[in-house]
């Protein structure tokens, strides 16, 4: 029996995806070959790396203003390196919202390369919200902020107003909600949660941004490089930008990012409204920052976690568990988790109430 799977990334995908690319395989494109035994520059993968760029954008509502689209290797946590090494200044200064651990992350590879400037920080309230209310320093060489924090379960809300170039890294929400995608400069994801499975990075980048921090930057590490090569200056992650293709495909085929996201927010809605109403259950994170793909919730009992454990286990449900730095339980819908498998959960919550 295929599970519901809620686990945080890698992640659930569409089912025919996963059809389309085990059929790819065996044999792609009727070719007599496997996708993963032709050359990267042969005609019928140059046509799917194309495909991808351009979808990505597409749906994004970025075609023809001045953004390129790139599938890197290296995972969402090279571009935390590779976002400095592009645009911040020597003796220059970037700005960073820490709304979490990967965005801690990214403000520790920004170090390396100068002054890195924390304009708010929920660390100390073990990141149950997304600060508000800060400023951006105008003479910042860009802002980096993370759109949905996968860990706590929060989500940006609000786009910062600012004139300095904005960078987000949206690993864990792109594709999920409509955004102004204009106001970002640079905008990355790791596929592995609302796109293929792990190995490759979408980068979206607003070409003038690049080419005027003044460093010499290492061919691998230079974004206007890869963008000159299409995406193609080494042998690309050919079979995780496949897949991805296939989603970008399915996705818009439901309609889009605004499709998707009517569907997501039933799905949260179903869900954080049994949170509140279950006397058994609390939400984690502030309930004004709930993050749309990844619901953190506690038991108020522990004593209850052995039996429901069991129970959510028996309904085929996966995935479950919190990150340990939270606890409790993380219910990643994904944009291919359809809204049944999310009913599971709440039935099981419920029982769990009838049954203690
Ligand atoms: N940013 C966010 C928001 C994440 O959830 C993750 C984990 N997938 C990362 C960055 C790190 O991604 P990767 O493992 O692809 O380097």
């Amino acid at each position: 029996m295929k599970k519901h799977n809620y686990s945080a990334g890698p992640c659930i995908l569409p089912q025919e995806v996963f059809e389309k690319s085990a059929q790819a395989i065996l044999d792609f494109n009727n070719s007599g070959l496997s996708i993963l035994e032709i050359s990267h520059r042969s005609k019928d993968f140059v046509a799917v790396m194309d495909e991808a760029r351009a979808l990505a954008l597409e749906l994004l509502g970025l075609e023809g203003k001045g953004y390129q689209a790139l599938f890197l290797a290296g995972g969402a946590s090279l571009e935390f390196l590779m976002v400095p090494y592009n645009l911040m200044k020597e003796n220059g200064k970037a700005a960073y919202l820490d709304s979490g651990t990967w965005a801690s992350a990214a403000i520790k590879e920004a170090k390396y390369f100068g002054e890195t400037v924390v304009v708010a920080s929920s660390k100390e309230q073990n990141y149950n919200n997304v600060p508000k209310g800060y400023s951006i320093p105008a003479d910042a060489d860009y802002f980096h902020c993370t759109s949905n924090n996968t860990i706590f379960g929060t989500q940006m809300k609000e786009l910062p107003t600012t004139n300095v170039p904005v960078v987000c890294d949206m690993s864990s929400d792109i594709f999920s909600r409509q955004l102004d995608f204009t106001k970002f400069d640079i905008i990355y994801a790791g596929a592995q949660k609302n796109m293929g499975p792990a190995g490759t990075t979408l980068v979206v980048i607003k070409e003038e941004i690049l080419g005027k921090n003044g460093r010499e930057i290492p061919s691998m590490l230079d974004y206007a490089k890869h963008i000159k090569a299409e995406s193609m200056y080494n042998t690309p992650p050919v079979f995780p930008v496949y897949a991805s293709l296939l989603t970008l495909q399915w996705l818009k085929k439901l309609g889009g990012i605004a499709a998707i996201e009517k569907i997501n927010n039933a799905k949260a809605e179903l869900l954080y409204n049994e949170i509140d109403r279950n006397p058994l259950f609390k939400g984690a994170a502030a309930v004004e920052d709930r993050s749309n793909m990844n619901a953190t919730f506690l038991l108020n009992n522990p004593e209850h976690a052995p039996i429901f454990d069991t129970m959510w286990k028996e309904a085929g449900i996966s995935g479950l568990p919190g990150h340990r730095s939270v606890g409790g339980y993380r219910a990643s819908m994904y944009n291919a988790m359809p809204i049944e498998s999310v009913q599971v959960l709440v039935d099981v919550m419920q029982a769990l109430e009838k049954a203690v």
